[in-house]
């Protein structure tokens, strides 16, 4: 077994296989670019060696630069993740001239299943099945529309050389096949520097589900039965589960067995993927050969967890040169795990990236990690930590999210769960967008295919779980503790009217979706609180709990954690999280104006209350006086620390701007 390895990758793959090796006993190699330093995944390995500028081709790109850091470390094989190198034939073969093992497939293998088009004539020698469709090297745009019209619409033109979801055109009539063709051809050679094409039949019902399969040095091969990654947005993955459901034995079989034979047509070793389109038509479902991923997969994890196996293990074991673990008849699977990419995006927006700094990365409790011989629960593959940044170098996966349960029905429970308990503050993410995905009925039933997002779109976008006055009880609530922890702290901090004690009014300003919202809290002599909001009267009462608030609003209660970034409260509850801004009308009122000793009105209008009386020491910021204006109430508070020297008027005067309300003295 190998001493020591170099891993050519950041995040959360590199954290992955850094755990692997750890428990293994391996030494372990991080690379690091600018923007990475101070990453988690150069704190997971052993040692750390930087290898450039942030941009991927200045670094995690550069594989002379990382190949000289594996022979600088001592390094035996380098592990490429998933993503940048790991396809790449060229870095493949310099390994292996460096004398260093690649811990992946031969560079035959990558070249072979490299262009989607030359993997599909290889598939039809191996007799895999095959999308009707057409992939032959002849690219003359007449001939690919007579192929198109023959294979009959709607068809889908891919770039061979694409991936990530890149350089796909579905096309509806033989009308828009030419404009289809030329704007696949741009973003081909802008994408992937060739512009070759394919073309195959549009499925019906489409579902995409893929073989796990292994290789080893010595001709075994196996599968690790099949993962179902049919919820996707713009032909990306969002969730993927394993088993398939549905999926029967007998299809299983021949699935894993046309795997089996992609990956022995090309002298396949260690783990790779085998990706099939299944159609679902009444008479059941049809499965084809799609393309073939030559490493590790992002969702690999499902696999982990049905089958109790450390793939990564697998194939450190695979590239020492190792026969693999076990045989076919020794595979089992147990239960059902479904896995979620939390990614820092927007969905109620096109999905647009988010970057930003994680101020709040908050997980729920991993009951269990990692292969264990009883079944995985809940599982989390990061390559974060709270206060990092999500930067715009590399893509937005934050997380991977990975449930198990005895069925599918108690996956998709723990995942529901699992996923109300993840918080994250300081970026968008599609945290709740994933649940409304979960909850949806087409997910919940397993009616499942690639329009699944399309399809549910109503229930899934702009969906807003926690409404105005359980986000406005929240903050209130959150409000009052935080005074209550500060006073206990310093009771003279107290700012405006609100006393500790006694019946009291006092009045809030918010922001929630982009409207103002203004809402009063009465106390009641017996010290009931209640909240107004609108023409509503709503009884409050909360208790604050290690973790968060316990509110009873208007008779239902709601167990909520909140966090304050500033004049914003974010909500996390069981049913959804929102967020909202608290105005603080103190800020907004200004400090009174403050001239040797004197305190004006910074406005005309009536003078409410004095909150002091003369002789009162008050503190810097503490509220003195309260005044109304424009329907609005106004606090005024001590510009410094001071004694009232005098009050010069009483509750209910008109005063002008500048009138001079009290007097301190210093
Ligand atoms: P997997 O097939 O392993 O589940 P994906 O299909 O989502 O993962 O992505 C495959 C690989 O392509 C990953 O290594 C990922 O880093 C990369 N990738 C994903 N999205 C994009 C993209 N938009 N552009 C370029 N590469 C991408
Ligand atoms: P990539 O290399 O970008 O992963 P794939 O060939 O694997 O490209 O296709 C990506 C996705 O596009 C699939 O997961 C599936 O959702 C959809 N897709 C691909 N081929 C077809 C097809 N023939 N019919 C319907 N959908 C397809
Ligand atoms: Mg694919």
């Amino acid at each position: 077994m190998f001493k020591k390895i170099l891993i050519a990758n950041r995040g959360e793959i590199a954290c992955r296989v850094a755990a692997t090796a750890r428990r293994m006993a391996i030494k372990t190699v991080a690379v690091y670019s600018d923007a990475d330093a101070d990453a988690k995944h150069v704190t997971a390995c052993d040692e750390a060696v930087h290898i450039g500028g942030s941009a991927p081709k200045d670094s995690y790109l550069r594989w002379q630069r990382i190949i000289a850091a594996a022979q600088a470390t001592g390094a035996d094989a380098i592990h490429p993740g998933y993503g940048f190198l790991s396809e790449n034939e060229e870095f493949a073969q310099a390994c292996a001239e460096a004398g260093l093992v690649f811990i992946g497939p031969p560079a035959s293998a990558i070249k072979a299943m490299g262009l989607k088009a030359e993997s599909k004539r290889l598939m039809e020698k191996a007799g895999v099945p095959l999308v009707p469709g057409y992939h032959g090297s002849d690219q003359n745009p007449a001939l690919l529309q007579r192929e198109a019209d023959r294979i009959g619409y709607p068809v889908l033109i891919k770039a061979s050389a694409g991936g990530g979801g890149k350089g796909m055109r579905a096309v509806e009539s033989s009308e828009e096949f030419a404009a289809a063709l030329a704007s696949c051809q741009r973003e081909a050679i802008n994408s992937f520097g060739d512009d070759a094409v394919l073309i195959e039949k549009y499925a019906q019902r489409p579902r995409h589900i893929e073989i796990q399969i292994f290789g080893d040095t010595h001709g075994n091969y196996v599968h690790l039965f099949e993962r179902d990654c049919s919820v996707q947005r713009r032909h990306q993955k969002v969730l993927e589960e394993a088993p398939a459901p549905g999926m029967t034995e007998a299809m299983r079989q021949q699935m894993g067995e046309a795997a089996v034979a992609a990956a022995r047509a090309v002298h396949y070793v260690g783990a790779g993927t085998v990706e099939f389109i299944v159609e679902q038509r009444a008479g059941g479902m049809t499965f084809y050969f799609m393309e073939m991923n030559t490493r590790l997969q992002v969702e690999h994890p499902v696999t982990e967890a049905i089958t109790g196996l450390d793939l990564v293990e697998w194939q450190l074991r695979v590239a020492a040169g190792q026969p693999l673990p076990l045989k076919q008849a020794q595979l089992r699977r147990h239960g059902h795990a479904i896995e979620a990419r939390i990614c820092a995006e927007s969905p109620d927006n096109q999905f647009l990236p988010a970057t930003g700094t994680l101020q709040v990365y908050r997980q729920p409790v991993c009951t269990c990690f990692e292969r264990a011989d009883g079944p995985v629960h809940v599982r989390i593959d990061d390559g974060v930590r709270e206060g990092d940044s999500i930067s715009p170098y590399y893509d937005s996966m934050v997380a991977k999210l990975i449930v198990h349960g005895d069925s599918r029905e108690q996956a998709l429970a723990r995942m529901d769960q699992a996923l109300s308990e993840f918080h994250i503050v300081g970026l968008q993410t599609n945290v709740q967008f994933l649940r409304h995905v979960v909850q949806s009925q087409s997910f919940a039933t397993a009616d499942l295919d690639t329009a699944l997002i399309p399809r549910e779109a109503g229930v899934l976008f702009h969906q807003e779980k926690l409404g105005l006055s359980v986000a406005v009880a929240a903050a209130v609530a959150l409000t009052l503790e935080e005074e209550k922890s500060r006073e206990t702290a310093d009771p003279f901090s107290r700012t405006d009217g609100w006393c500790a004690h006694g019946p009291s009014q006092r009045r809030f300003a918010f922001e929630f979706h982009g409207e103002s919202q203004a809402a009063q809290l009465a106390r009641a002599h017996d010290g009931t609180l209640q909240l107004a909001l609108g023409d509503l009267r709503l009884p409050l009462r909360y208790t604050a709990t290690p973790n968060g608030l316990q509110l009873e609003l208007d008779g239902q209660r709601w167990r909520l954690q909140t966090y304050r970034r500033g004049e914003v409260v974010h909500v996390f509850g069981a049913m959804g999280a929102t967020q909202i801004t608290e105005i603080d009308l103190l800020a907004h009122a200004g400090v009174a104006q403050h001239e040797g000793g004197r305190l004006t009105a910074p406005m005309p209008g009536k003078v409410v209350s004095f909150l002091v009386k003369a002789g009162d020491t008050v503190s810097r910021g503490q509220a003195l006086a309260v005044m109304e204006a424009m329907k609005m109430e106004h606090t005024i508070a001590a510009p410094a620390d001071g004694v009232v020297a005098e009050i010069l008027y009483a509750p209910g005067d008109q005063v002008l701007e500048g009138a001079e309300l009290l007097t301190m003295a210093a």
